[in-house]
């Protein structure tokens, strides 16, 4: 058995709601289309240019395959994201948003998006600051993003692995992600959980974890 059925064999036993998300981030398109041959079907990308160009465009693409852009998105990329993405997971600020619904009328599209959320705290971390700029985001995507919907929330926990530390970053996350559903109740997603942290993840409440590095073994960031 490879390595993309033993991930998903291992999220089914300890849920079977749980979404897969194969992170390919550094990993050519060859590795990819091993695991869409073992039944992978979403693939996560954090930055748009890769992205673009590692997969075919999105009406050529093998049956079922999904792209999800997960990382920080600069405005001006926003028209090449939506393009390609079937998802952006990473929205974390109201000009972001704002720019995507612009875009997505310029091109006619929709998409579908979820609000990062920093639920560490670290500087460095992307993601909505507070759980109350999160909502107002999501009631000003109501009130004014028709093209826009908001599928969920979406973390990364704390730098390191300390269980107690993500812990709190995924409670913290979920909770934000009931009042999100108070705001917009189709919202489904929770996206949380990597490959040294789904367990913490889906015990706190995550339907969607997205594991690179247990799937396709280290990346090497200086290729
Ligand atoms: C790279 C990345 C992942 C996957 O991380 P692994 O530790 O390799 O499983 C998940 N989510 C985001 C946002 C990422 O950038």
């Amino acid at each position: 058995m490879t390595e993309y059925r033993k991930a998903e064999e291992a999220v089914k036993a300890v849920s079977a709601g749980v979404a897969l998300v194969a992170v390919s981030k550094f990993h050519p398109y060859e590795a990819v289309m091993e695991a869409y041959a073992e039944g992978a079907r979403i693939f996560g990308e954090n930055r748009v240019q890769e992205m673009r160009e590692k997969f075919p465009p999105k009406d050529a693409r093998p049956d079922g395959m999904k792209v999800f852009l997960i990382g920080q998105l600069q405005r001006n990329k926003v028209k090449k994201a939506i393009e390609w993405a079937d998802r952006i997971e990473s929205v974390d600020s109201i000009p972001l948003l704002q720019k995507i619904e612009a875009e997505c009328e310029a091109l006619d599209a929709t998409m579908e998006i979820l609000f990062e959320f920093n639920s560490s705290g670290e500087e460095q971390k992307s993601g909505f600051r507070t759980g109350g700029e999160l909502l107002d985001a999501a009631r000003l995507a109501i009130s004014s993003c028709p093209r826009v919907s908001v599928a969920g929330v979406m973390t990364v926990g704390p730098l390191g692995y300390d269980e107690s530390a993500n812990e709190r970053a995924f409670r913290s996350t979920a909770a934000l992600f009931s009042e999100l559903r108070a705001i917009i109740p189709s919202a489904s997603v929770l996206s949380m959980g990597m490959s040294a942290d789904w367990r913490t993840a889906i015990a706190c409440g995550s339907n969607e974890v997205r594991i690179g590095t247990a799937i396709f073994g280290e990346r090497d960031y200086g290729r």
